[in-house]
């Protein structure tokens, strides 16, 4: 009889409680770039959060008690992959006892496997010069294209762990595509007038960027991923820079601007400090100002220069 009772009280509570507060998906991004397309495609159906800060350099985040507790509530985790997460993500997924998320479990989600992957290393990798990226380019959500497959993946997802919402992803899929093909179209204006010109990185940030936006990558302060920059590379930079003319410098703003500054010095070219994600500054909150921000830095100093 009282457990009759109680399965009466709980069904009676479920029916008062509104599908979508009853029915919120827990989502966490690893990086807050995942978060932010999460949010624009989950809308009132998901709780979003993150991880890494976008200020912070993904390869090398410090582990926190508080992450642990993110994960442990998450129905659905959203990786960069392809190592990007491997020095700190790993135990902290372990540790959260959270079968869903493990690696192989059905809240798991590996957003490279859908994306266009730049520098994909051709024969036997070795990790033995440091090197961070030995699966393929990890920055590839500095392309819109893999934004947009990111979405398109997390409205299936999304849709396959809450059927009774598929047409709402579906239209704010529909909706976010339709907002980020418009936005490319003056992404791509501004930066024609600019298409070819030359440009040095610290780190192998912005391929998918750059690919995308015009520039041509021509060398990096590292002298290889994950390497600080060291006197002799610096000089072969500077040496490379004056030869070919180029005056751009754009780094990542985690990184030490001795290297660069000493580098713009010599070669009379200017640095300027590149947002690799959303959260960077505290005006990037969407994927999209993300974009405006970066193109509107990189016009206003290519515009200046000769
Ligand atoms: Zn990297």
């Amino acid at each position: 009889m009282k457990m009759n009772r109680t399965i009466a009280v709980l069904a009676a509570l479920a029916a008062s409680i509104p599908a979508h507060a009853a029915g919120k998906i827990n989502v966490v991004g690893a990086t807050e770039d995942l978060a932010a397309i999460a949010k624009e495609i989950g809308g009132e159906q998901v709780n979003v959060d993150s991880i890494a800060k976008g200020y912070q350099d993904p390869h090398f985040v410090e582990p926190k008690p508080s992450f642990i507790l993110k994960l442990q509530k998450a129905d659905l985790l959203l990786v960069v992959g392809l190592q990007l997460e491997i020095g700190w993500l790993p135990p902290l997924i372990t540790q959260s006892r959270n079968a869903k998320i493990q690696p192989a479990g059905p809240g798991y989600m590996d957003m490279s496997s859908v994306c266009e992957i730049l520098e994909i290393p051709q024969g036997p990798v070795s990790r033995a010069m440091g090197d961070v990226h030995p699966l393929g380019n990890p920055h590839y959500w500095l392309n819109p294209d893999n934004g947009r497959r990111i979405a398109k993946a997390l409205a299936d997802k999304l849709s396959s762990i809450q059927p009774a919402s598929a047409t709402v992803f579906a239209a704010r899929y529909a909706d976010f595509d339709k907002r980020l093909s418009e936005a490319e179209k003056g992404w791509q204006a501004k930066m024609a007038p600019y298409k070819g010109r030359k440009v040095i990185t610290y780190h192998r940030s912005w391929p998918n960027f750059c690919e995308k936006f015009g520039l041509n990558v021509v060398e990096y302060v590292e002298p290889k991923p994950g390497i600080p920059p060291t006197p002799n590379h610096t000089l072969d930079v500077i040496n490379l820079m004056k030869r070919e003319g180029v005056k751009l410098i754009l780094v990542e703003p985690y990184f030490d601007l001795k290297a660069p500054d000493k580098i713009a010095a010599d070669t009379g070219g200017q640095v300027v400090v590149l947002m690799p994600s959303v959260g960077g500054v505290k005006e990037i909150t969407t994927y999209f100002q993300l974009f405006d921000y970066d193109i509107n830095l990189l016009v206003n100093a290519l515009s200046k220069l000769k």
